[in-house]
């Protein structure tokens, strides 16, 4: 065991047995080492000395150097505190205390050199400074240059811990080691050209310069990053090594009467070449774990449907998980419709499959007499019982882990092949994070005749214009989405929603009928109002981000989204992903307040001009930082990352995973003695991310 894991927290200088409790409860410290990867935020700057007269109030905290004239203490009770007039023969600075009074009566003097560290405010047109770190000026040169800003916890704030706190206890812990020993294999330190572990934890806390920070956060992030990639990696190959999926040889009479007498049009190049790969893996007797990144509209679903074929002709049986009631109800009925006439069994099943209904599904699993089960994620809890799955797809799919994947194992003793779809063109980097593990298949061609969505940035001013153009929609017998960020009137947001809007639109649209779906209907209301409009009996939905996965209405050539600026660019692609689907040219306004900011026009703009998701996905991460994929990463992400952001750190994560192929290719099991340090290291980082995992 790391030999800083064993320096129990309690004996680190400053601390003792109450804090170290503290800090345990608060930041889940236990260890020396959790203190040392506890980092800065941000760096203070302590080499620089201010005169009070040069001071203004309310800039950021600077440090002052002088003397205290006087103190007194003022006020009762609770009210009382302690004034000192501080001076540095240019002006004077009203220094106030209103805690630990009486231990700085005994401490501070007047007549000697102190140094105060705080932020200058003005009251009365009286300078002033509250709670300032105080040193004695011996003290705070010996201390100069950058200085860590520490994250803090309300409950450590109100037991008076500080980010000065933190700085003492590291600045104490770190003098006292004389050399941290290394995790990452020197054969990798020198790869990737790193510090050593030990520089980069005493230049995180105390910088010497802003180049020497810059090189300790590279190995500090590099080193989280890199755990991910070897692990990934490992499993990806272990996976690879060993013969234990389910072999499915044979193309046979369903998958080929599908083929040449139901498929409705002719497969895509891309479609075909995706369609191979799976049946490659379906073919190879190992394990298949497959990605499948293609845009909206791509096709993915036939291609989920051909490889469920191959199962079911191999005597298999498959299942497909949505992340919604609507999706899974949507796919439902189109493999239905596509697989019935091969005569395959296709069953839904979700939260609100009535009891009756369910048992039948569960015995007709149990029999094999079902071939397909399309259901929610609740297949994963429920105690669905397959007779033999060899296959489950999993769809549009951005909040399932490592360790859900690893859920499905528990359906069977032989792991079923796994297919995960998504439509969330995830920038490359951050797949190699997320979905390190897998094997990557791009259907990066759309079908063929789809017309690019025209799209048009529109402000408020332009409503009645936008709204002509949806009249002139609808009298062609097209169909129309409007999108609300919010479901009702919100006095604090000003932003449109649904319900103060709906009267308005079915008056302006009177010839036609609305319908409406938003997060908080019932499902049979919601399955209804999409029926509504899914069969054209309503021209207009109206409706909240609900429908922004999978629901495919081809006749729908327009949506509108309302306060267009509230939505991130990856959500936007998502929403607009709904028309577009048909033959006919498709619109899709983007609504907006005129007042916006720079960047965020900018966003709207870029919706304007591309309809590439990998475009818009990588501009996302760029402008928002991880944004929506940020969800992706706290349920994707197999450890915890505190200094790494997969979203910029996009080069490290490539640099990590040279140097994990490196190393593997050297060492695949991690049995040499030089790499015994960082083997054991990674064995507790998969320890702890598997607790981590349960708990979640
Ligand atoms: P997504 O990848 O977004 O899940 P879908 O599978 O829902 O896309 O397909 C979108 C639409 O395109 C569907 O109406 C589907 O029937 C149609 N489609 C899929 N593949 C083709 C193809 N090769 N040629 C023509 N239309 C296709
Ligand atoms: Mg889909």
């Amino acid at each position: 065991m790391n030999p800083l894991r064993r320096r129990e927290l309690t004996y680190v200088k400053g601390i003792g047995p109450e804090r170290a409790k503290l800090l345990e409860r608060q930041l889940g410290m236990r260890s020396a080492r959790d203190l040392l990867y506890h980092f800065p935020t941000g760096y203070v700057d302590r080499s620089t000395f201010y005169s009070i007269r040069e001071l203004e109030p309310d800039v950021a905290q600077v440090q002052v150097k002088g003397r205290f004239v006087s103190f007194n203490v003022l006020g009762e009770g609770a009210k009382t505190r302690l004034c000192g007039l501080f001076t540095d023969g240019t002006a004077t600075l009203e220094v106030t205390w209103f805690k630990s009074i009486k231990y700085l009566r005994q401490t501070l003097h007047t007549g000697t050199d102190y140094v105060l560290f705080g932020k200058p405010t003005s009251f009365n047109g009286r300078l002033q400074m509250t709670h300032p770190e105080v040193d004695t000026l011996d003290k705070a040169v010996s201390q100069q240059g950058m200085r860590g800003v520490y994250p803090l916890t309300d409950g450590l704030r109100q037991r008076n811990i500080s980010s000065r706190s933190f700085h003492d206890w590291t600045t104490g812990l770190l003098a006292g080691l004389t050399r941290i020993a290394e995790t990452l294999p020197e054969s990798v330190i020198s790869y990737a050209g790193l510090d050593s572990l030990d520089t980069a934890l005493r230049q995180i806390h105390a910088p010497t310069s802003p180049a020497a920070l810059q090189r300790a956060r590279l190995r500090l992030k590099f080193e989280e990053l890199f755990y991910i990639q070897v692990d990934m990696l490992r499993r990806s190959r272990r996976r690879k090594a060993m013969s234990d999926g389910f072999r499915m040889p044979s193309v046979g009479a369903t998958f080929n009467s599908f083929y040449s007498t139901c498929l409705p049009f002719p497969l895509t190049g891309a479609q075909k070449r995706v369609v191979k790969e799976i049946r490659a893996d379906l073919l190879s007797g190992r394990q298949m774990n497959r990605l499948v990144q293609g845009d909206v509209g791509s096709g993915k679903t036939v291609v989920a449907l051909m490889s469920m074929l191959l199962a079911v002709d191999n005597g298999f049986q498959a299942c497909m998980m949505a992340p919604t009631e609507i999706l899974a109800g949507q796919h439902y009925e189109s493999l239905r419709a596509l697989a019935a006439p091969v005569g395959v069994n296709v069953r839904l099943l979700t939260g609100s499959t009535r009891r009756k209904e369910r048992e039948e599904i569960h015995a007709m699993l149990a029999s094999g007499e079902l071939h397909i089960l399309v259901g929610t994620h609740a297949v994963l809890e429920d105690p669905v019982k397959f007779r033999n799955l060899g296959l489950a797809v999993i769809d549009e799919q951005h909040r399932f882990g490592v360790a859900q994947r690893a859920r499905l194992w528990a359906k069977n003793t032989t792991p079923p092949h796994v297919l995960v779809m998504t439509a969330t063109p995830i920038p490359r980097t951050l797949a190699m994070t997320v979905y390190g593990d897998l094997d990557v298949s791009v259907i990066d061609e759309l079908p063929p005749g789809r017309k690019p969505v025209m799209t048009l940035l529109r402000y408020d001013a332009q409503r009645q214009q936008v709204y002509r153009g949806i009249g002139r929609q609808l009298a062609e017998g097209r169909q129309v989405y409007i999108v609300y960020p919010l479901i009702d009137e919100n006095e604090k947001l000003d932003m449109r929603s649904l319900n103060e809007d709906y009267d308005y639109i079915c008056d302006t649209f009177s010839n036609y009928r609305v319908a409406f779906v938003h997060g908080r209907l019932k499902p049979a209301e919601k399955d209804h109002q999409m029926e509504l409009f899914a069969s054209g009996q309503a021209q207009i939905l109206v409706a909240t981000t609900v429908i922004e996965v999978g629901v495919n209405v081809p006749n729908a050539t327009t949506m509108v989204i309302e306060n267009a600026e509230r939505f991130g660019l990856s959500q936007l692609h998502q929403l607009r992903g709904r028309v577009g689907r048909g033959a006919d040219q498709s619109y899709c306004i983007l609504m907006s307040k005129y007042k916006i900011a720079k960047e965020t026009r900018e966003r709207l703009q870029l919706m304007t001009r591309t309809t590439d998701g990998f475009e818009i996905a990588e501009a996302d991460m760029r402008m928002r930082g991880p944004g929506d994929i940020e969800g992706t990463m706290q349920s994707g992400m197999p450890f915890e990352l505190h200094i790494a952001n997969p979203a910029t750190d996009g080069q490290i994560i490539e640099l990590a995973r040279r140097a994990a192929e490196h190393l593997l290719d050297a060492d695949p099991e991690l049995t040499a003695p030089a790499n015994a340090a960082f083997a054991a290291e990674l064995r507790e980082a998969v320890a702890r991310s598997a607790d981590w995992s349960r708990i979640s």
